[in-house]
């Protein structure tokens, strides 16, 4: 019935996992684009990676991210520092600053993996304890992570765990009470490895990759031990995509949402288990400033097919192409300031904010 359109208002959206690409790659995404996707997807904070180029592993590098930030992004943003073979004693200076550690212990894009075990130690040991250390760690790597946190008692983050035995190592952490969490993606809910031949061999590219089918049953299983949902938004132009060396990674800001809410009209999870692992549970692990005033208005019952039309993301394109869903975001306030409608990123370029909130001493 025309007119008889009714919103819900749900918290703005925190992403844990995000490459928003600056510095090093403008062409795949900068803090203006990324941000403004984040919008689009109903995230009010981000949190960005730091396999950029230069990575972000030491002070120059963060000050040059952060300095991109401040100027263009459109929403709040935390930037991680990365765990180096040599600048534990560096990053853990850098804490103050930063969203968190990333260890990325197995393959991905970038060169910052850390093979040698004894290489993790430094970090363990360094990084303070109200900070996260967050992990890139598969299969076998990530029980070798939580037996290394453990011996330095300390939390770590388990970032995108996409397999059956992941999620049951966690859940046995977990249940021996160890300080662990975790987060899962989107692509590993909603794709399997049977979605590969239609993606293509290119685009189906991803880190960790997609998995079995009894794979994602057991994540749907174990739902209860997912702490976040996170997108692991991982922008690639179509042209990097389709060329003989495909870059692992897909978006995935502005198209999370949406497919979360279908499954809940599908009686797969509740709304609740979605702002759980959407804002409250990565407010707490990660030790997040409140955004006063802050909301998305969605249309639950909006019907409509996922696609690269009018998407945000700089890289233009999606792997949820074609998906029907159901729930739109139609509008996001940002600190009492309307920042989104329909379509349209209202907040100024820059008006993000750092939820580290202090000031980087660039000169030493
Ligand atoms: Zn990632």
């Amino acid at each position: 019935m025309p007119g008889a359109e009714v919103l819900t208002r749900l918290p703005g959206l925190i992403d844990v996992h995000a490459h928003l690409r600056e510095p090093g790659a403008p062409h795949k995404e900068d803090w203006d684009s990324g941000t403004a996707a984040a919008l689009a997807g109903g995230f009010t904070t981000v949190l960005a990676m730091p396999n950029t180029q230069p990575a972000v592993t030491g002070r120059a590098a963060l000050a040059l991210s952060l300095d991109g930030a401040a100027a263009k992004a459109h929403c709040d943003y935390g930037q991680y520092v990365g765990a180096g073979a040599g600048n534990a004693e560096e990053a853990a200076a850098l804490a103050p600053q930063a969203a968190g550690l990333k260890l990325y212990l197995d393959q991905t894009f970038g060169n910052l993996k850390l093979d040698d075990t004894a290489l993790w130690f430094p970090h363990f040991e360094r990084w303070p304890d109200d900070r996260p250390i967050a992990a890139h760690a598969e299969g076998k790597t990530l029980a070798a992570v939580i037996l290394v946190a453990e011996l330095f008692h300390r939390s770590v983050h388990l970032c995108h765990v996409s397999s059956r035995e992941e999620i049951l190592l966690i859940r046995k952490a977990k249940e021996r009470g160890l300080p662990v969490t975790c987060e899962v993606c989107p692509h590993h809910l909603f794709l399997t490895l049977e979605d590969a031949p239609r993606l293509g061999a290119g685009r189906c590219e991803v880190r960790p990759r997609l998995a079995t089918p009894a794979d994602q049953e057991a994540l749907w299983e174990h739902l209860d031990v997912i702490d976040c949902f996170a997108t692991d938004h991982a922008p690639h132009t179509l042209e990097e995509k389709d060329s003989p060396n495909p870059p692992p990674g897909f978006p995935g800001l502005e198209t999370i949402l949406p497919l979360l809410l279908t499954a809940v009209h599908a009686g797969r999870l509740t709304l609740e288990d979605v702002t759980t692992r959407l804002h409250d549970n990565p407010g707490r692990i990660f030790g997040l400033p409140e955004q006063p005033d802050t909301f998305i208005e969605v249309d639950l019952d909006e019907n409509y097919t996922l696609g690269a039309a009018g998407l945000h993301t700089r890289c233009g394109w999606t792997p949820f192409e074609g998906q029907p869903v159901r729930g739109r975001v139609r509008r996001v306030t940002l600190r009492g300031e309307l920042a989104f409608e329909d379509g349209n990123v209202i907040a100024p370029r820059g008006v993000g904010r750092n939820v580290r909130n202090v000031q980087l001493n660039k000169e030493n």
